[in-house]
């Protein structure tokens, strides 16, 4: 059975699977696609939806500290200028003047060909797991090319931000090969403009946002005064954000519409900042964990102190092994009382909370989990995938593909399945249980095919039981069925009582 960590073309059979499947199609796929925009099927509504949901009842029903809010999409432009989004929320640009090619300066990698201690030219790859190597084979290349003798040097990875003013034009393109056409990094803002009424002019721009944490930001007071909230307390959002990413891809992964679930943890500005993070950082982690993802596939990343911004205390990433390399998950910032502090000084409004103890007012601290729910839905998908060979009951062997989601946020929870569609004392006892169990949970109903065709087809979708309605139900006492587990492929008998009860314990 290959482990879903090792098998080399995951990425291609999870994005043949979500559509085949219905879990995630391109964008306007009639036209073309949209590069960076996707849209959810059928399945993958439920599956987004369910985790969307788990992490809101989590975080917000199950906790006494934090609430939810909801704010618009398009916000006061002054918003943007505070956070700072509008002077330095921006991507380093690199374009190829030939190709029309655009990297982004710190995917694109280069490294000098050193050959017998000088440098004989350049060589650049795209950043991929392999970028090393990559750089190595085209410098092996470029030095039997140019049929140059000598010892050549192992390759120095670079990516293009370090690269010296006159090292650009000898770096070659990634698109062409050739040295020449790249042209120097430049900042890219990433915001997506707009303009809000009638007029088109400067007075009239707006931004789609970046990230949903502003809205906490700005609706802190409102949430103060209407509401009990005592320190240390939290806001929490879902929502869409929009990032005009220069290079979208990994399918999901990097997109540039998708949607974020953030949380501003606000604590006295006395508190103990580095103990409220690291709790958070290992709620983050159990909450992984609570909805299917393997520990060995989770790690941490702590952003070294230098390359923090100046008013941010730490920030851990919790990463994942994506099928192509291990990348950012879910992000945990200690921002100090930056945001406030900008958005009292830029509105005139005073951003502070009144502490009875010591009579005095100050702007609370606040600690940042911050994460893409399709970030998650693509490691979901990723630790969840498996291809097995399994024998059936004449000895023959086949391939099963099944995606091992956990029940609570498997987009089917229960598959009713009547052994023959034409039997109506079969079928009436199936439609009255899918009538029952459907008030409460996402079940389908299924009289097509061959059951095993029918238990493969539920296999894939991800749908943790099957019960089937066969004759022992209709004919022997105890009104059971068969119940049909999708990971060990056992089958048991079990009373209507007893699903309710496995379903109650398992989807939570
Ligand atoms: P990256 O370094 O990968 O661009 P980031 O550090 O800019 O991400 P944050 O601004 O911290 O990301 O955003 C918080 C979370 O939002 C990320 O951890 C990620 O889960 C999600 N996210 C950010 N950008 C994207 C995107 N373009 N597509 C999908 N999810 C994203």
């Amino acid at each position: 059975m290959p482990d879903s960590a090792e098998s080399p073309n995951l990425m291609e059979a999870l994005v043949s699977l979500a559509k085949r499947r219905g879990f995630i199609y391109q964008s306007s796929e009639i036209y073309g696609g949209l590069n960076g925009f996707f849209d959810y099927g059928p399945l993958g509504v439920e599956l987004k939806r369910n985790i969307r949901d788990c992490w809101w009842r989590d975080m917000v029903h199950r906790r006494d500290d934090i609430v939810g809010i909801e704010t618009s999409i398009i916000m006061h432009p002054k918003v943007w200028e505070a956070s700072g989004h509008v002077a330095g929320f921006s991507d380093p640009l690199v374009d190829c003047k030939v190709s029309k090619q655009r990297y982004r300066a710190d995917q694109l990698f280069w490294s000098p060909v050193v050959v017998d201690g000088k440098v004989a030219g350049y060589v650049s790859a795209l950043e991929s797991e392999r970028t090393g190597a990559e750089l190595q084979e085209a410098a092996e290349s470029f030095k039997r090319k140019k049929a140059l003798q000598g010892a050549l040097a192992p390759v120095v990875v670079k990516d293009f931000t370090e690269a010296a003013e006159a090292e650009i034009p000898l770096i070659p393109s990634p698109a062409t090969g050739e040295p020449g056409s790249l042209t120097a990094p430049r900042a890219f803002n990433m915001m997506f403009q707009t303009n809000v009424g009638a007029m088109s002019d400067a007075s009239s721009v707006a931004y789609l946002r970046p990230e949903t944490a502003q809205g906490m930001f700005v609706d802190f007071k409102n949430v103060v005064d209407t509401t009990r909230v005592k320190l240390p307390f939290g806001i929490a959002q879902v929502g869409k954000s929009f990032r005009n990413e220069i290079t979208p891809r990994n399918f999901i992964f990097r997109s540039r519409e998708f949607e974020q679930m953030e949380m501003e943890y606000f604590i006295h500005e006395d508190a103990d900042w580095a103990k409220a993070h690291e709790e958070w950082i290992v709620w983050c982690e159990s909450w992984l964990k609570s909805i299917g993802l393997p520990d060995s596939h989770l790690s941490r990343y702590t952003h070294p102190k230098e390359k923090l911004a100046f008013y941010s205390r730490g920030t851990v990433d919790i990463m994942f092994k994506y099928p192509f390399g291990v990348q950012e998950l879910w992000g945990i910032a200690a921002r100090g009382n930056y945001d406030l502090t900008q958005h009292a000084n830029a509105s005139g409004k005073p951003q502070e909370i009144f502490d009875e103890t010591t009579k005095k007012k100050f702007v609370p601290h606040v600690i940042e989990p911050a994460v893409g729910t399709d970030r998650i839905f693509l490691a979901v998908l990723t630790a969840a995938y498996a291809e097995e060979d399994v024998t059936d009951e004449k000895g023959n062997t086949e391939k099963r593909t099944v995606l091992r989601l956990s029940p609570r946020i498997a987009p089917v929870k229960v598959a009713v399945l009547p052994l023959l569609k034409n039997k109506e004392q079969l079928t009436n006892r199936a439609k009255a249980l899918y009538a029952k169990l459907k008030r409460n949970y996402a079940v389908q109903y299924d009289d097509g095919g061959a059951i095993g065709k029918r238990y493969r087809r539920q296999d894939e979708a991800g749908t943790p039981w099957c019960v089937t309605i066969d004759f022992d139900t209709i004919e022997k006492p105890g009104d059971t069925f068969t119940l049909r587990e999708r990971d060990s492929m056992k089958q048991t008998r079990i009373t209507e009582a007893e699903l309710f009860a496995l379903l109650a314990e398992h989807v939570y």
